[in-house]
């Protein structure tokens, strides 16, 4: 078997490392997510995106995240969970505030990050969004500018840090928000009209934008659209 390769599958199947590492590594930790690899150059989403945005984003943001969930995991080896989002749904259940903190900020963190990076493609590589999911959207907002405008909105709305997503709750689209590091499948930390599976999410804290676009939030919303991988989004939506 290739391991690189069953790794890489693996790894964008959200499972933790510490799988991974018994088909062939030998000094296994028992809490071990890691840094998954970008699926292009830093470079490749500008001038949408620049490259040092998503070096430092990636490379110190992410990482962080997953070390300090790597440490909580170490040091509490009963809050495992089988999957990435298994951990998510698990959070709320956690007794220790501290802990409970911890979980939510960094584990929210390394979900967030990973999805974000795989629903990026460089402009030229970003398909279209599939039928199906273009009746959804005209179901649900009327039209994909509408879609569009409400997101951004949302993007807009959020203060301070966070993020805006497009999920799917009860089998329909919908735009939500949530704070920090929150996410949509965080169950019983999330109020509960803002949990669903999302296809879409855009990071809005600042070191998502800041060194290219500074203040203007808004401007980053409008460029990023350019970027968004519609494959990743479209397989998403019919999972
Ligand atoms: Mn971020």
């Amino acid at each position: 078997m290739n391991q690189d390769l069953s790794r890489r599958a693996l790894l964008k199947w959200g499972m933790a490392s510490a799988a991974v590492a018994t088909l062939g590594q030998t000094h296994a930790k028992s809490a071990n997510y890691a840094l998954p690899a970008l699926d292009y150059a830093p470079a490749a989403l500008e001038p949408h995106i620049d490259a040092e945005t998503m070096t430092i984003h990636h490379t110190k943001h992410h990482a962080a995240y997953i070390t300090k969930l790597n440490e909580a995991l170490t040091a509490n080896p009963s809050l495992q969970a089988p999957t990435l989002d298994a951990l998510m749904e698990k959070i709320a259940t956690v007794t220790d505030p501290a802990v409970q903190s911890t979980l939510r900020n960094n584990g929210g963190g390394h979900w967030n990050h990973a999805f974000f990076w795989a629903i990026m493609a460089p402009a030229a590589q970003t398909g279209k969004p599939s039928d199906a999911l273009l009746a959804a959207i005209n179901e649900s907002f009327g039209s994909m500018d509408k879609m569009k405008t409400a997101f951004a909105e949302a993007a807009l709305k959020r203060f301070g840090s966070g993020w805006a997503w497009l999920i799917v709750q009860n089998g329909k689209l919908k735009i939500t928000s949530t704070p920090n590091q929150d996410n949509p499948l965080m169950k019983g930390l999330v109020a509960a009209p803002d949990l669903g599976t999302p296809i879409l999410g855009i990071d809005v804290w600042e070191h998502a934008y800041y060194l290219n676009y500074q203040n203007r939030r808004a401007d980053y919303i409008t460029a990023w659209w350019n970027v968004v991988n519609w494959n990743a989004v479209n397989k998403h939506f019919s999972a």
